[in-house]
């Protein structure tokens, strides 16, 4: 029986557990950071809450005597990425990181591709907008700095306290968004410019290919830099990595 320890947050993290929580040879815990109110239901038993930085990570790794590790988190998700790839090292734990692959702009797109929230900031410019946010609670603080514009943010769990501008309004959801939702959301609240992260992945496309459709601008905050790891795109990859990896 091969100890197999997830980390997730993902809609990856959780495919690949289903994959995984029949089998007989392997032992599979997903682990969360536990930021979510109400976490989406796991097929596989989960733990919840920070390791204590990678060498946490590395003592749990040995004390749960941990056989492969595999980072499934967000492409964003780059502090737990990081320690993932030191905790492995100092407890020589096997691990591969299951990486969505980036969107890429097609014709019709228009992308200005900035390094973070304050980017995205500066590309909105003085005028008054009205902009469609799409980032993770934790990145909206800079955009208080620029309550010129109308945003309609959007988030998993509400954002609390709210930002500090005198015109927002919030929803909150956790997605897939397909096209034709995000376009009624769009045109219902006579956006101009989305913000978003590079996400890849089909469930939070929507508001991407219905930017293109409308001939909106989209701002879309660059990845972050990931330590160089095994990597796979797929989840049908990683099981087929798992598979070579727990051959007797
Ligand atoms: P982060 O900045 O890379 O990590 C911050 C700290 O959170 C880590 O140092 C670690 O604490 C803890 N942590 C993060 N992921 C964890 C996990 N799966 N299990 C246990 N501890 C974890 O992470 P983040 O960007 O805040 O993302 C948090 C979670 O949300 C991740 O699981 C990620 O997959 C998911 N998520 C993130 C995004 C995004 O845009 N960032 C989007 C969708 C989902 P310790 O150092 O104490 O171990």
């Amino acid at each position: 029986m091969q100890r197999i320890l997830v980390l997730g947050g993902t809609t990856e993290a959780r495919q690949l557990s289903a994959r995984l929580a029949a089998r007989a040879d392997l032992a599979v815990t997903l682990s969360l950071a536990g930021r979510t109110a109400s976490p989406a239901a796991q097929p596989v038993p989960v733990r919840s809450g920070g390791f204590g930085g990678a060498q946490g990570l590395a003592d749990y790794l040995a004390a749960e005597r941990v056989d492969l590790l595999i980072d499934a988190t967000h492409p964003y998700a780059a502090m737990i990425s990081a320690n993932a790839a030191r905790a492995a090292e100092l407890a020589k734990t096997p691990l591969l990181a299951l990486r969505r692959p980036p969107w890429v702009p097609v014709a019709g797109d228009h992308w200005t591709e900035v390094g973070g929230a304050q980017g995205a900031v500066d590309a909105l410019g003085p005028e008054p907008r009205r902009v469609f946010l799409t980032l993770g609670r934790n990145e909206l603080a800079p955009f208080a700095r620029a309550p010129q514009h109308h945003y309609l943010v959007r988030s998993v769990d509400p954002v609390d306290p709210p930002l500090a501008v005198p015109d927002a309004i919030y929803v909150t959801g956790r997605g897939p968004f397909d096209e034709a939702h995000d376009r009624a959301l769009i045109e219902a609240h006579r956006i101009e410019v989305v913000v978003a992260k590079n996400s890849g992945g089909s469930a939070t496309y929507g508001k991407i290919a219905a930017a293109r459709a409308l001939g909106l601008s989209v701002i879309v905050l660059r990845r972050p830099a990931l330590p160089q790891v095994p990597a796979v795109e797929t989840v049908d990859a990683a099981v087929a990595w798992l598979d070579h990896a727990v051959t007797p």
